[in-house]
């Protein structure tokens, strides 16, 4: 495995690549890996001649009083994890290499509208025009044949899924299951900030949406009743606060009130000062 700092050498290593034909498959993340990312890694190996995958914790998505300073990060770590999956390149850019100038200098922002004003949008505002800048901005580096993304979130594969759309990106987008935790918690880098009764409650993110499933399946479709049912629940955790709760359309995230095809249950909440996210993609 090559460990890469430097576009320009990247771009010279994947041009060599590109000459022999091969198909390259890219995994982007914010690093501290856990097995959902390991899972992408793997599914990325298993269909691709090549894999690359980054670690750059953007802080062009963070907002001022969220964690980008203590967002968690282990390189060396991930570094030994990629090796022993068989990454082929590792891209771990400087935010100087990303942004020469500094964020606050940056003049072009790529932002999918409307869908990224929704759900998470709406807490985080700015959020998913940081993801899309700097996924754009990788896509462009790596030129992968596919890219892979977890629908742990599922509001960022719909935005980016879109962006590849009305850009003409000509690049295959595949998501992959959420990876969780024996009691069903999402595995999410941000599990290491909760505390043993922090961690107890957050159980509850995925109970909520498990007994949203339970409704669903008796014949439930009411939209308002499943998500009065889920934040009943999600209430009677002391140490929990409801960011919000929604049942939307998988592709336009505009809200559903009644369920007659595939819908998105979606929530954010908060557990002390971590903010956990989670859902459901409901088939119908
Ligand atoms: P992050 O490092 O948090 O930006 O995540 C990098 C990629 O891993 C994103 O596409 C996430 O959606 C995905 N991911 C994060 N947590 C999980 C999980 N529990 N299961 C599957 N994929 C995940």
């Amino acid at each position: 495995m090559e460990t890469i700092k430097r576009v320009t050498e990247l771009r010279a290593r994947l041009a060599g690549i590109r000459r022999q034909g091969k198909t390259v498959g890219f995994v982007p993340t914010m690093g501290f890996w856990h097995e959902g990312h390991l899972s992408l890694l793997r599914q990325a190996r298993a269909e691709n001649e090549v894999v690359v995958a980054s670690i750059f914790v953007n802080p062009l998505q963070f907002g001022p009083s969220e964690d980008y300073a203590s967002y968690p990060r282990d390189l060396d770590r991930d570094g030994h994890l990629a090796e022993e999956i068989g990454v082929d390149v590792l891209f771990v850019p400087a935010v100087t290499e990303i942004y020469p100038r500094g964020c606050q200098e940056l003049r072009t922002i790529v932002e999918v509208q409307e869908l990224s004003g929704r759900l998470c949008g709406e807490f985080r505002p700015g959020h998913f025009a940081g993801v899309t800048t700097v996924v754009c901005k990788l896509f462009h580096i790596v030129e992968p044949d596919t890219a892979y993304f977890g629908q742990k979130d599922a509001q960022q594969v719909v935005i980016i899924r879109r962006m590849v759309e009305d850009l003409n990106m000509n690049i295959r987008i595949v998501a992959g299951p959420t990876v969780r935790e024996n009691d069903g918690l999402a595995m999410s880098s941000r599990n290491v900030y909760l505390n043993p009764a922090e961690r107890e409650a957050a159980r509850v993110l995925n109970r909520s949406l498990q007994q949203a499933a339970e409704q669903l399946k008796t014949g439930e479709r009411d939209a308002a009743k499943v998500s009065a049912a889920i934040r009943a629940m999600i209430e009677q955790e002391q140490l929990a606060k409801v960011d919000y709760v929604s049942l939307s359309d998988p592709a336009k995230l505009s809200a559903v009130s009644v369920i007659e095809s595939p819908v998105l249950i979606a929530l954010a909440v908060r557990i002390g000062k971590v903010r956990l996210i989670d859902n459901l993609l409901w088939a119908g």
